[in-house]
């Protein structure tokens, strides 16, 4: 099968539905960078894909970063003197301040006080908030609660740990044609929050799947990472077989209601760029461009200046950038499944442009060859788009010149990659286009390595 045999195989949002369903399922664990719920999580991801699950001892180098100590919560409240629970992790795992060291013990409001976040823009939001890397314990809630709380003494228990152990992450690896790959990268470390953390992870796994049923030219590794610790602690374990990836999106933010936002790879001029860009541009909707900026997700490690990797990220409204984020109110209501589908397709139709971006050669190139007599030329009577059709056959015969792949046809034609590969495939029917080589996609970056900034 085909990816436009598969995208037309899917019926209209049955696939957002089911991704939707599968948040939901992810969204009650409590899920860190490290711990039982990162792997429990991984694990109902499994029902989608074989993935497999590779564990990083605590204390082990990683380049500049050490992994951490796992981390793992039971249990954790604030009581008031009348022994009722006013912050109660059972109700939200929000609610506590993530790799919280264990404590139990009684104290005034004011100190306590010290160690809770709330956010008073949004008195009814529950913050979302860590402290991986400097020893802490803390609760998150709602402004109204901590505005409600009396004066009087509190006991805090957190029945957490905080030891040796180690990182898991998830890796499914989707052999092609070629060794060449493509890159989805996720972070899946964040607990009950959907369109940044779980959006993603749906996505990718729902992705993953789908791409399992079609002939592939490229190999496809999907990464469920824990976020920045998790790209850096894959990048140093595979620093040469990094070099494989020639294509790589990061997925995250794509279940709200905002328009698709592509944030370019360092390069900026990579395949990916150019054909993420192409199919927003095509999409007949409203769109985002974001030049790359070292701030972000896992492209921050996947474009550091030693990898230097082809890989952007395409979202809908990016991290930080809508006022759900990193709050309660990010929640399976907030994510929908038509947002959901609509994304997943989007990614098809870049996975699709990837994997038919090849460059073909004019077997007929003195003079243009008489498409009438081949029975390509006004012979599809009624067929609206005839006269783009033989266009786009113009300008694919024309540019077929062992340099132009279809991608750069379509856009200095100004035509869709669609119009294109179709007039393509028409032109190859009738022995007019020859594929250049069997590895004919044009991916290598040599040609454009001095424009890397
Ligand atoms: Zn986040």
């Amino acid at each position: 099968m085909t990816i436009t045999e598969l995208e037309r195989s899917l019926p209209s949002l049955e696939t957002g539905k089911a991704m939707h369903r599968l948040a939901g399922e992810l969204y009650p664990i409590c899920r860190s960078i490290t711990g039982k719920g990162f792997r429990d999580s991984l694990s109902i991801l499994t029902s989608q894909i074989p993935l497999k699950v590779h564990e990083v001892p605590t204390g082990t180098r990683v380049f500049d970063w050490t992994v951490p100590k796992e981390w793992n919560i039971r249990e954790a409240w604030v009581r008031n003197e009348r022994g009722e629970n006013v912050i109660d992790f059972a109700k939200s795992n929000l609610h506590i301040l993530q790799y919280s060291v264990p404590v139990h013990v009684r104290l005034p409001l004011e100190e306590l006080k010290a160690h809770l976040f709330s956010i008073p823009e949004h008195p009814d939001w529950i913050p979302y908030r860590t402290s991986y890397y400097k020893e802490n314990w803390g609760f998150c809630l709602t402004h109204r609660v901590l505005e409600s709380l009396g004066e009087g003494t509190y006991e805090v228990l957190i029945d957490s740990s905080l030891a040796a152990g180690s990182l898991a992450y998830g890796e499914y690896l989707l052999p092609g044609k070629s060794e060449d790959e493509v890159l989805i990268s996720c972070h899946s470390c964040h607990p009950s929050l959907c369109n940044d953390n779980l959006s993603g992870m749906t996505l990718a796994s729902t992705l993953a799947r789908l791409l399992g049923q079609v002939d592939r030219h490229y190999t496809y590794r999907f990464l469920f990472i824990p976020g920045a610790i998790g790209s850096i602690t894959w990048l140093a374990r595979h620093q040469k077989k990094a070099t494989r990836i020639k294509h790589g999106l990061v997925v995250a933010c794509v279940g709200d209601g905002g328009s698709m936002t592509y944030k370019k790879s360092r390069r900026g001029d990579a395949e990916i760029d150019r054909a993420a860009l192409h199919v927003l541009k095509h999409s007949g909707k409203q769109y985002r461009l974001e030049e790359f900026s070292p701030y972000g997700y896992d492209e921050r490690q996947y474009c550091s200046p030693g990898f230097n990797l082809a890989v952007g990220s395409l979202s809908r409204t990016p991290h930080g950038q809508f006022p759900e984020y990193h709050t309660s109110a990010d929640n399976l209501e907030f994510v929908r499944a038509e947002y959901l589908e609509d994304s997943l397709a989007t990614y098809l139709a870049v996975v699709r442009v990837l994997e038919e971006n090849r460059i073909y050669v004019n077997q007929n190139p003195f003079c243009e060859p008489q498409l009438g007599r081949r029975g390509l030329y006004r012979s599809m009577g009624g067929r609206t788009d005839q006269a783009v059709h033989e266009l786009a056959m113009l300008w694919v015969l024309n540019l077929s010149d062992g340099a132009n792949a279809l991608l750069d046809i379509a856009e200095r034609s100004g035509l869709s990659f669609d119009q294109i590969a179709v007039a393509a495939d028409a032109l190859s029917g009738v022995g007019l286009l020859r594929q250049k080589s069997p590895k004919s996609h044009p991916h290598t970056p040599t040609r454009r390595r001095r424009n890397t900034r």
